[in-house]
C-alpha cells in the first residue's frame, strides 16, 4: 500500500490532521493503539480565551478563537454529532476584592469583547455561592473529545485508512525517498503520540514536561446551570443531571490511574463554591502532553526531513489544534515557515 503521509497515533492530534489531509484530497494511514490510554480520552475539552487569576489572555487567543468554532462545527454537521457546546465559563466574584481586581483586568487586558458583566446570578444561585455576581467569558464552551474522535475514526475506517495496533519501531526503515513500514510505503511519517513520545527513538530528546491530570464525573439532581463555572477548578454540564469537575496538575506519578489525593482535592476545591451535594460517578486520569516552554513542537526531525513530529499540544489542544494543524499543512504544502514558538528548529541544538 502506499500512501502520502502515515501517521502515529490517534488522539486529538493525530486525528485532527488525519482528516485535514484527506480533506485536502492527501492519502493517510493512521496507526493507533487502542490498548494505551490517551489524554483525549479523558480531556475535559474546554475551550477558553480568558483564563487564571490575571484573566490573562490564551497565547495565540486572536487566531485561535475566530478560527475554532467554524472548525469544529463543520466536523460536527459533517459526522452528524453534536460535539461542541458553547456555553459560555461564569466566573463568580469570591468577593468585593475579587470583584474590583477583576474589573481592573478587564480594562487592562483589553477583554471586553470576551467578557460581560453578571451582576444578576440567578442562573446559578440555586448551586452556587455567587452574591456578588461574577464574570461571563463569551467565546468558550467545551468540546466533547471523545465523541468527535470517533467520528473521525469511522471516517478514516471507511476509507481504510485506519490500523488499530502499536506502531513498532524495528518495522521502520527511513531512506530520503520514502518511508516504509511493514506493507506501507509513504512519502511522510508524522508522529503525534502525545505522552507516549517518550518510547519515540527519534523525538525521545526533545524537552517534553508532562502534566498528570484527573476529573470527576458526578450526578446532581435538577441541575440546571447552563455555563461551566470556574473557581479554581471547574464544573461543567455534560448531560441531564451530570456533571464533569476538574482538574489537577502533577508532575509526578505519570501515570493513568486514579488517584485518592486528586479526588479529595478537587472535592475539597469545588466544595468552596459549590453549594449541593453531589454524587461521583466515576473518576479518569490522563497524562498532557506539554514541553518545558510550554509550546508545541512541529516540524521535520534534525536528520530525517521526512519524518515529522506533531505534538505539544499540553493543557489546551483542543484550542490550539484546529489553527496549528493549517500552519502545520501550510509548512507541509507550501514549505511556509513554522513560526520560531512551535517549530521544532528551536530545540535542534539539542539534538546529537
Ligand atoms: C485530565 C485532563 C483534562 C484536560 N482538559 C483539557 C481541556 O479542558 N481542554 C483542552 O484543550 N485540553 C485538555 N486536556 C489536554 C488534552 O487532552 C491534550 O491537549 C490533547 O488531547 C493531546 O492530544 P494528543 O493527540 O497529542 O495526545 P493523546 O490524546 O495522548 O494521543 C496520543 C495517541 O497516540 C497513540 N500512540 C502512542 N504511541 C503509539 C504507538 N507506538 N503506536 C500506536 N499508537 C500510539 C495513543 O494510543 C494515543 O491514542 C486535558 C488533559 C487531561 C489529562
Amino acid at each position: 500500500m502506499k500512501v502520502d503521509y502515515l501517521i502515529v497515533g490517534g488522539g486529538l492530534a493525530g486525528s485532527l490532521l488525519a482528516n485535514e489531509l484527506l480533506d485536502q484530497n492527501k492519502s493517510v494511514q493512521l496507526i493507533n493503539d487502542p490498548t494505551l490510554k490517551s489524554s483525549s480520552s479523558v480531556a475535559g475539552g474546554m475551550v477558553n480565551p480568558v483564563t487564571g487569576k490575571y484573566l490573562t489572555k490564551t497565547w495565540l487567543d486572536d487566531k485561535l478563537f475566530p478560527y475554532l468554532f467554524p472548525y469544529y462545527r463543520k466536523l460536527q454537521s459533517e459526522f452528524g454529532i453534536t460535539c461542541i457546546h458553547e456555553t459560555g465559563i461564569f466566573r463568580p466574584f469570591s468577593n468585593e476584592e475579587n470583584k474590583a481586581h477583576f474589573l481592573n483586568q478587564i480594562e487592562k487586558n483589553e477583554l471586553q469583547h470576551y467578557v460581560s458583566v453578571i451582576e444578576d446570578s440567578e442562573k446559578v444561585a440555586p448551586f452556587y455561592a455567587a452574591p456578588l455576581g461574577g464574570l461571563l467569558i463569551n467565546s468558550s464552551g467545551w468540546v466533547d473529545v471523545p465523541k468527535l474522535l470517533a467520528g473521525i475514526e469511522n471516517k478514516l475506517k471507511s476509507k481504510e485508512a485506519y490500523l488499530s495496533e502499536k506502531f513498532e519501531f524495528e518495522d521502520l526503515v527511513i531512506s530520503d525517498e520514502k518511508i516504509n513500514y511493514k506493507n506501507i510505503e509513504a512519502d511522510r511519517i508524522i508522529f503525534c503520540e502525545g505522552f507516549y513520545v517518550k518510547d519515540n527513538p527519534y523525538f525521545n530528546w526533545l524537552p517534553f514536561n508532562p502534566v498528570k491530570g484527573e476529573t470527576l464525573l458526578a450526578t446532581l439532581p435538577n441541575y440546571t446551570v447552563p455555563y461551566i463555572v470556574n473557581q479554581g477548578k471547574w464544573v461543567m454540564p455534560i448531560a441531564e443531571n451530570t456533571i464533569r469537575i476538574g482538574a489537577t496538575y502533577s508532575w509526578h506519578e505519570l501515570d493513568f490511574i486514579s488517584t485518592e489525593r486528586a479526588r479529595a482535592d478537587i472535592l475539597a476545591q469545588v466544595s468552596k463554591f459549590l453549594k449541593s451535594e453531589i454524587e461521583i460517578k466515576s473518576q479518569a486520569a490522563g497524562v498532557r502532553p506539554s514541553t518545558k516552554d510550554r509550546r508545541p513542537i512541529m516540524g521535520p526531525h534534525p536528520k530525517h526531513k521526512n519524518v515529522l513530529i506533531f505534538n505539544g499540544l499540553g493543557t489546551k489542544g483542543v484550542s490550539l489544534a484546529p489553527y496549528l494543524i493549517k500552519t502545520f499543512l501550510e509548512f507541509l504544502f507550501l514549505e511556509k515557515d513554522i513560526q520560531s514558538e512551535t517549530t521544532i528548529e528551536r530545540y535542534y541544538a539539542l539534538y546529537s
